[in-house]
């Protein structure tokens, strides 16, 4: 039996035909009573599936099928069970949060999403990941700035910053518009963390065009930036274009950037020495003598984090004020000034 990523309301219906259960039987799935896998503090929340980006390297829309929204009232009704567990930080995904809305609404709803999000009591954080450059509306970066629960944090894939890389990705944005957005965000919010992912080493890139992405990320220092070589997926068009790039080049571009970005990162976690802000202690380090959490900079399993001397027995799940006394290449150093 096979069923679809967004079928997940009609499994029971399924496997009931399936193994032909007893009709009274009074056993129901509640998929709102779902398992936190993620500990104490933050919780994933998705607002739809699949993808209709159809970007030219990702096998995602074959495997998932078109981007389909959840209902609203389904969200929230599953953020306030999140709410009522004890989660801090809720942590909207989707593959791409601009796009919420468009399918189900006729018209974008990210932002109306978050406004009614903060209207529920508990969360102390709210932020959204994966949100294209072209889907970020003047009205999504006001109520980033203004709803003080929702952390000033904007993750914007780009994958590349070449209009003609762009082109055969089938990216919709381009060049000018990317920078136009990233221009706009920071000037509207000062305190905003900007991260990107890119792709290095895709089909036909040549070395003008990785030379114009590395001196697009030394030019707009990123504060945090993945980057991927890029792999042939089955099946997509990508993986059928000519002039694919060799292994050793797609390595070197990629340590490149990354050199490039250990520095920039350095330089911009140094700004905060010496700066205060609130830390959320998610756990000890393996030693016991710190404790280990995120400011509203960091999203876990993918930035970085803050070490703070264990000074007092605090419970981990517990927001605390730091003072950022020192930093590493990707992680800062800390201690409690009020707990
Ligand atoms: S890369 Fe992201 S936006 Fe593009 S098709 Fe895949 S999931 Fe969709």
């Amino acid at each position: 039996m096979f069923i679809a990523i967004n079928e997940y309301d009609e499994i029971w219906e399924k496997i009931n035909g399936l193994i032909k259960l007893e009709k009274d039987s009074s056993y129901t799935l509640d998929f709102n009573e779902r398992i936190i896998t993620t500990g104490k503090s933050y919780a994933y929340l998705k607002i739809a599936e699949g993808c209709s980006n159809n970007c030219t390297y990702c096998a995602i829309p074959y495997i998932q099928g078109k981007y389909v929204s959840r209902k609203m009232e389904d969200i929230l009704e599953e953020a306030k069970i999140l709410a009522d567990k004890g989660i801090k930080e809720l942590i909207i995904i989707a593959q791409d949060t601009g796009r919420y809305g468009e399918d189900l609404y006729g018209k974008p709803k990210l932002t109306e999403l978050l406004n009614e999000l903060c209207k529920i009591n508990g969360f102390k954080w709210i932020r959204f990941l994966y949100t294209y450059p072209e889907t970020i509306t003047d009205e999504l970066i006001e109520t980033v700035k203004t709803q003080d629960k929702i952390c000033k944090y904007f993750d914007i894939p780009i994958q590349h910053i070449s209009n003609k890389v762009l082109k055969r990705m089938n990216r919709k944005s381009d060049k000018e518009s990317i920078e136009k957005t990233i221009e706009k965000i920071r000037q509207k919010i000062p305190n905003v963390i900007l991260r990107t992912t890119l792709i290095v080493g895709f089909p036909g890139e040549t070395k003008e065009q990785f030379e114009e992405l590395y001196e697009f990320v030394e030019k707009t220092k990123f504060d945090k930036l993945g980057v991927f070589m890029y792999s042939k997926e089955d099946g997509t068009p990508a993986s059928k274009l000519p002039d694919q790039v060799h292994y050793m080049t797609k390595k070197s571009r990629r340590d490149k950037i990354m050199n490039l970005q250990k520095e920039i990162s350095k330089e911009n976690l140094e700004k905060n020495i010496g700066k205060t802000y609130e830390v959320l202690l998610e756990s000890t380090s393996f030693d016991s003598k710190y404790y280990v959490g995120r400011t509203y900079m960091d999203v876990p399993e993918e930035d970085g984090v803050i070490f703070i001397k264990k000074t007092k027995e605090i419970e981990i799940g517990s927001f605390v004020k730091c003072k950022v006394t020192d930093i590493r290449d990707y992680d800062m150093i800390g201690e409690i000034i009020v707990k």
